[in-house]
């Protein structure tokens, strides 16, 4: 797979001096847009064990498919170098993704790693990971104990034959139940379930996710279907906007509407009115949350990204691996936050969008 990256060295030896300030007054570093920098997306490998047809369907991702080599990936102990410096700047939320983050070997002794970070303040940081809960039954306990907090599992839908075909390897849907389960009872909680709703897919099983969440304390977030990447063949006429989620979800069980639980956060949130718990919609194609979107992303080879629609990532191993200090990868890292003016979705939804050039694979960026 070729990725195009913006090169920050030219050579090893001559770094550059960016003429800029690393933060304002508070310290906080922010962009064009005056958006902070506070949450890390790492994604800790390309592979995956599932095929999810609107991420890497197999006609693309097929066996000979040109998977990064383990030499390219950054090691854990160059990404917990990197996280270090991301939360010196700003950083409270890291996220692990992927790929299948929890395929990564020995994913747990990089989860102490970042576990072990704190902030200038000494606070821990909140650290979390994605996965599609295919392991997670056996890997719960050993996470929890090497220091992770949460968990996310992707799941989108309970119908085991909807289930199977939509992560095209036949994986069956009780095994992710259980890996839901195990996670909940070693304390990875308040646990998050993310169901991406595809028209004419499996928006019939809207109610009885819901149904069989509620009441548990897992918060069930439905996903607008994206045009993320080059692959998947997105059409508009796929996509369910979450207003009509909302709506169908509140014939069969009352919704209200809730306050956010924070700035920057991606879900709408609503309560069951019987007070059963909550869900959120994430309407990242029918109502764009670019204005507070303060999230970065690294890719398994160390490029980083500021926006799930790129086409470029920044090269920050090339910087790791030339030798360059902390101080150095710190001043790049402000730099390219700092020029940082990405909004894809806002563009799209006014439509001010030229076309782009190729854009980058969810599972090579991680969601
Ligand atoms: N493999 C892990 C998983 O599935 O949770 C982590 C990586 S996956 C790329 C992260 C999230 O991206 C998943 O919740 C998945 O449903 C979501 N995702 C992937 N492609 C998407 C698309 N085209 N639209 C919306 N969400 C998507
Ligand atoms: Fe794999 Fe996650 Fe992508 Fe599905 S969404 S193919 S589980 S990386
Ligand atoms: Fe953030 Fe880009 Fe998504 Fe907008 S489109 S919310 S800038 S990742």
């Amino acid at each position: 797979m070729v990725h195009r990256v913006i090169p920050l060295i030219a050579e090893a030896a001559s770094w550059p001096v960016l003429p800029y300030a690393m933060g304002d007054e508070a310290g906080t570093l922010r962009d064009q847009l005056q958006r902070p920098l506070h949450d890390l997306r790492i994604s800790v490998t390309d592979r995956c064990n599932f095929r999810c047809s609107y991420c890497m369907p197999k006609e693309v991702f097929g066996k000979d498919y040109p998977y990064l080599p383990h030499s390219a990936l950054l090691n854990f102990e160059e990404i917990a170098r990197l996280a270090r410096l991301f939360v010196a700047q700003g950083v409270r939320k890291i996220r692990l993704t992927g790929g299948e983050p929890l395929l990564r070997k020995n994913i747990e002794v990089l989860v102490e790693q970042l576990a072990a970070l704190r902030t200038p303040d000494g606070e821990p940081l909140d650290l979390t990971l994605t996965t599609n809960g295919s392991l997670l039954a056996r890997k719960a306990a050993s996470l929890k104990a090497a220091g992770l907090n949460r968990v996310t599992v992707s799941l989108d839908g309970l119908d085991d034959a909807v289930f199977r075909r939509m992560n095209d390897v036949d994986f069956p849907v009780a095994d992710v139940l259980r890996g839901i389960e195990a996670a909940q009872r070693a304390g990875l909680g308040p646990l998050k379930v993310n169901m991406v709703v595809k028209r004419g897919t499996n928006e019939q099983e809207i109610v009885p996710m819901a149904r069989h969440f509620r009441g548990t304390g897992v918060v069930l977030r439905f996903i607008e279907y994206m045009d993320v990447g080059a692959t998947n063949g997105w059409r508009m006429r796929e996509v369910m906007p979450s207003a009509e989620v909302v709506q169908h979800l509140s014939a069969e069980l009352p919704l209200v509407a809730l306050e956010p639980s924070a700035p920057g956060e991606t879900a709408q949130r609503w309560g069951y009115a019987d007070g059963a718990g909550e869900i959120g919609v994430i309407s990242s194609v029918t109502q764009a949350f670019c204005h507070d979107c303060s999230r970065a992303r690294l890719s398994t080879e160390g490029q980083l990204y500021l926006c799930l629609f790129a086409s470029r990532g920044h090269d920050l191993r090339s910087l790791l691996r030339g030798g360059a200090s902390d101080g150095q990868i710190t001043q790049a890292i402000a730099g390219i936050w700092h020029n940082r003016s990405d909004r894809y979705s806002q563009l799209r939804g006014a439509g001010m969008l030229a076309p782009t050039e190729k854009r980058i694979e969810m599972s090579y960026i991680g969601g």
